[in-house]
């Protein structure tokens, strides 16, 4: 008798790092608060995001200021001494399309905040420096289904872990969006099941919606690999619950906190 082993440890890639000044090609509305920005460049190339979750950081100048290229060196960044230094904050390669060198990037329109706030005044030719990715963790395909939950700063990472998987995987998506004029379009091959949940008027970030949700869903069966990525509180909730409630093996547990509630610029360890 033969036995296969089916590995379903997550493969850790590593790239180099690089710093990139790009210009913007086009800038689309996909919903009234999410919108695609396509970057372009002959820096683009080589660009590699082998991950669904992985993470570019993006430098904003201040308004009314042009983005500055930093230089890498061995104590880190060093921007100009003379100029404002521009925020950073974190953003999903959403598709890389080779062919055209172009990078999509999909902004959620929460308000204030110098990502939000650039994403909203974007124009064509503008220029803007990115990093990354670092880093990629590859998720085996070889669990019986995946479970996918988060809000909408998770929608660039789920969208593509859709469209990613192959056709015989099963997945469950619920999606937390401010209101059904959120929903947006999402392309698969995988038997899936697309949950969206609607906040009408609750506060993102300061509600139980998704956990709630998440509660009353019926899991399929065998073993699940789970992501989810949303406001850091909110996050761990679901993940409690999972691990704790629905008996998903914590190691195939990915939570993410993808924003945390009245802090500019949180940050999580990746
Ligand atoms: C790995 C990773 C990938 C991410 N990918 C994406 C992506 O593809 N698209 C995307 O839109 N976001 C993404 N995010 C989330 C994004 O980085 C944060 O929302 C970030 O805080 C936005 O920066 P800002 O300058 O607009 O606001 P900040 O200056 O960081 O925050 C200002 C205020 O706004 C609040 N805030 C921040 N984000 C939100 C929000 N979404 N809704 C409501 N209030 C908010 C903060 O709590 C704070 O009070 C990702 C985050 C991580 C860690």
């Amino acid at each position: 008798m033969t036995m296969t082993l089916i590995n379903k440890s997550p493969q850790r890639i590593r790239h180099e790092t690089r710093l990139r000044l790009l210009e913007v090609q086009a800038v689309k509305h996909i919903t009234p608060l999410m919108l695609r920005v396509t970057l372009a460049g002959d820096q683009l190339a080589g660009f590699s995001s082998p991950g669904y979750a992985d993470h570019i950081k993006i430098f904003f100048p201040p308004a009314g200021h042009k983005a500055v290229m930093p230089v890498l060196g061995p104590d880190g960044l060093a921007f100009p001494p003379d100029k404002p230094r521009p925020e950073m904050r974190d953003y999903t390669p959403r598709a890389f399309h080779a062919a055209s060198t172009t990078l999509d990037v999909d902004f959620v329109l929460h308000g204030d905040g110098p990502a939000s706030s650039w994403a909203a005044q974007a124009e064509v030719g503008q220029k803007i420096v990115i990093g990354g990715p670092r880093g990629s963790m590859i998720i085996p395909d070889a669990f019986d289904w995946y479970l996918l939950a988060g809000d909408e700063t998770a929608l660039p990472a789920i969208g593509r872990r859709l469209e990613e998987l192959p056709a015989p995987a099963r997945a469950v998506a619920v999606i937390e969006v401010a209101s059904k004029e959120e929903e947006q379009p999402l392309r698969t091959d995988a038997q899936s099941e697309i949950i969206w949940v609607h906040r009408n008027g609750a506060e993102a970030g300061n509600n139980d919606l998704l956990l709630r949700r998440i509660e009353q869903l019926a899991l399929p069966e065998g073993d699940c690999y789970a992501f989810i990525a949303a406001e850091s509180s909110i996050s761990k909730a679901v993940r409690d619950h999972l691990v704790g409630q629905r008996g998903i093996d914590g190691e195939w547990v990915k939570a993410a906190g993808y924003w945390l509630r009245g802090v500019a610029d949180a940050h999580e360890p990746h």
